[in-house]
């Protein structure tokens, strides 16, 4: 099993300027799955030499556009060229359509899929070779949501964008890998998103083998990144990784 980040930037600004590139991660292993396809996954991948048509499973944790701008796109490479009816889409549910507010993936996109899954926090989605349990996620009124994936004998959190909340650790417990989107080196008055200080105190309770820090805004990135996740591993004596657009990351780092 692999990891590849394909984008690493958080915020505003850097969706817009592409200092950081945001597509995504995707892990390959026993079925190869997307998480938050944002603008510019589908050229990410294929400077990487992937191949869109063999994800298996797209994960939309909410439907701001840094996490859903290429999502049909990719359903279309998924679904192999739109031709067949093929492919698992996990989204929240505003995504999905309805009336809630965010971005949604298009009807003719949804109609290409074999499975969609509503994701709902505390259910899990069983798929051949895995599962997916999903978390909660406090980010504005999103419904947004993280989860525990569980495949190829290991068991890798992601946070999705959320702040912080008291029962967290408890959700991520047990997690070999903790993927945690951290927009910001110390907490100031916005709420809505982790920041280092937040993933400090998760990795500290829930001793990972391996964190990584991804999702990250300008102020994380120019404090640098690299110092600042020195800092959270000398505070958790977990190793902590701040990543980089094109990162892979084998499962014997974990
Ligand atoms: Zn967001």
């Amino acid at each position: 099993m692999k990891l590849t980040f394909l984008g690493t930037g958080g915020g505003r600004i850097n969706l817009i300027k592409q200092i950081r590139a945001t597509g995504g991660i995707c892990i390959s292993g026993p079925k190869n799955i997307h998480i938050d396809p944002g603008p510019g996954a589908l050229v990410r991948m294929r400077n990487k030499g992937m191949d869109p048509l063999k994800t298996d499973i797209m994960v939309v944790t909410h439907s701001h556009i840094d996490h859903i701008g290429d999502a049909g796109v990719l359903i279309e490479g998924m679904s192999h060229y739109a031709l067949k009816k093929k492919g698992t889409l996990i989204a929240s549910e505003d995504a999905l359509g309805g009336e809630i507010k965010g971005q949604k993936i298009s009807g003719f996109h949804l109609s290409r899929l074999e499975t969609v899954v509503r994701a709902k926090p505390g259910e899990t989605f069983e798929f051949e070779g895995g599962k997916i349990s999903f978390k909660k996620a406090v980010h504005d009124d999103f419904p947004a949501f993280g989860f525990v994936l569980e495949m190829g004998g290991k068991k890798i959190g992601y946070t999705g964008d959320t702040e912080y909340f008291e029962e967290m650790p408890e959700e991520y417990a047990g997690c070999d890998l903790l993927i945690i989107n951290v927009m910001k080196p110390f907490a100031d008055e916005y709420k809505g998103h982790l920041t280092a200080e937040d993933a400090s105190k998760l990795i500290g309770r829930v001793q990972p083998k391996l964190a990584i820090l991804t999702h990250m805004g300008l102020k994380m990135l120019r404090y640098p990144a690299e110092k600042r996740a020195s800092e959270v591993e000398a505070e958790t004596g977990v190793r902590v990784i701040a990543a980089e657009d094109g990162m892979e990351i084998g499962e014997s780092e974990f």
